[in-house]
Formats: C-alpha cells, structure tokens, sequence
C-alpha cells in the first residue's frame, strides 16, 4: 500500500474539512458541489432518491446483523426499516417532483429490499457495513489543506480471496445497463473509500464493486465486476489522478461547472437557477 504524494500526516487546523462520501462528486460538477459542499445550498431530495435512501437503509439493517458478532435480523423485520425510513423521512424530500407515487416506491423498495437480501447479499461476507473512516488529510499546497472525514456511506467491505473489496450499494434509474451492474462513472467516489479505507484499516484494498438496485423497471439485485477505482484517484505511470485536480482546484478556489452532467437539471441541482453554464 502507498499513499499518494498529496496524503499527508494530519494536520492541527485543516482549510476545509468535507464529508468523504461528498468527494465522488467534485468530480461530475465541481460548481454544484462547492454549492453543496461549502456554500450549503441545497435542494429537497425526490421520492425516488428518497426511495433509494430508503432501501439503504433497510439493507444495511440486514447485513448489519450479519456480521460477526452482529443480532441477525429477519429479511421481513428489515423490511419494516424500509417502511419506516419511506414514510417518515427525517429530511426534506419532494413527493411531487418525480413520476412515483408513495404507494409505487413502497411496492418497488420492498422487491428491491427482498432481491438484495435473498439474490444478493448471501453471495458476500461483510466485515463492515458503512465503515467509520479515520480522517485523511490532502496537502492541497500553498497551505491548502483539505480534510476527508465521515463514514463509508452506502458501501459495504466485502472479504474475498483477493483482499477487502469496497462493495457500494447504489440505487436510481440507471444502474443497470444492459442487464449489468454499471461501473460507469462510479470510480471517484470508489477509489476516494479504498483509499480512505487502507488508510484506516492499514491494509491495501482488493478493489471496488457495484451492487446494483434499478428503481424504475424489472426489481434485480446485480453485482457488477471487481474494478481498480483506486487508480483513477492517484494516477498511473506518471500521469495524474484525480486528487491532484482536486487540488488544484482547492489552491486556485476555481470549481468548474459541468453542464454534461447527468444530475446538471433543475431536478437535481440546487444552483440550477443561478448557474450560467447549462443549456
Ligand atoms: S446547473 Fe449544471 S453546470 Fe451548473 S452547477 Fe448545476 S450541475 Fe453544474
């Protein structure tokens, strides 16, 4: 295991500290997330990413009572964390922004709550269910110093012959694509957890995973193929990765929008009504 250059002893006063399950998303619109991220403008969830909340939290209910030492808890108890998590929110979400009524989410989140926990998760053994992670310092330069704390949120740590491999829960319409678990843009916030990860368990990563859960169509609980997301981060051969735009773009305190983005519409993004780049 080698820590990228830019990985640095913690620090007594960081510049900024961020939530490490934000990161992935500097770099699909890094204009949208400074706005999340260090301007605090937000936007209401819709009722079908409230949905995927939902079915998070009731599959890692469920595996969190498989792990070692865990109280196991039945696929019918979890499901009633999913329910509970659905109709009572905690949060703000939008009910009105999506083509979903309350009453199709529930019905879609149960069959995808019962395909992950009978299809899917007795495939894997779990050492961990969102991981607490120990804070990773980024030197940024010129006194910059960004700070990735939280949890591994979403993501399990599955054991394999290979190693511990991040194992990421993602829900939404778009996760499957041609009958497979898409890996497609997922490697920034994949390879930001397995760095995150051998930093806090000390140990080198075997890789990345999708476990893929589609809230609009046919209810499958998919894995995709075991990827390298750890490369894109640092780089290869020379080249380099994307922490080092990270950082430079934390130095210059420039973050460029990304119109092509999939999430870059009034829907998803809180800056939508401000921002100047989009069509
Ligand atoms: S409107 Fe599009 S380009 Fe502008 S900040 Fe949002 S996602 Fe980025």
């Amino acid at each position: 295991m080698n820590a990228p250059d830019r990985v640095i002893p913690i620090v007594a006063e960081p510049s900024l500290v961020v939530r490490a399950s934000s990161w992935g998303g500097l770099f699909d619109c890094a204009m949208r997330w400074e706005g999340e991220q260090m301007l605090g403008i937000r936007k209401a969830a819709g009722l079908r990413a409230h949905l995927g909340t939902s079915v998070h939290a009731s599959t890692a209910a469920y595996d969190l009572g498989r792990l070692p030492g865990g109280q196991p808890i039945s696929v019918d108890d979890a499901a009633s964390v999913f329910v509970d998590t659905l109709r009572n929110p905690g949060r703000d979400v939008d009910f009105g922004v999506d083509d979903l009524t309350l009453v199709e989410a529930e019905r879609t989140g149960l069959a995808l709550h019962t395909a992950y926990c009978y299809d899917l998760a007795p495939q894997f053994t779990f050492q961990s269910v969102e991981m607490t992670l120990s804070p990773l310092d980024i030197d940024c330069g010129g006194g910059t110093v960004v700070r990735l704390t939280g949890q591994m949120d979403r993501a399990r740590v599955a054991e394999t012959p290979a190693g511990p491999v991040i194992a990421d829960v993602k829900t939404g319409t778009r996760v499957v694509v041609d009958g497979k678990a898409s890996t497609r843009g997922r490697s920034p916030q994949l390879g930001t957890y397995q760095l995150l990860y051998e930093e806090t368990a000390q140990q080198p990563s075997a890789g990345a995973q999708i476990l893929a859960l589609p809230t609009k169509g046919k209810a499958v609980a998919l894995a995709s193929e075991v990827f390298d997301a750890r490369r894109v981060m640092v780089g290869v051969d020379g080249q380099p990765g994307l922490i080092d735009f990270a950082a430079q773009m934390f130095r210059a305190g420039l973050f460029p929008p990304n119109p092509s983005s999939n999430l870059c519409s009034q829907k998803y993004c809180a800056r939508w009504a401000t921002c100047n780049f989009h069509e």
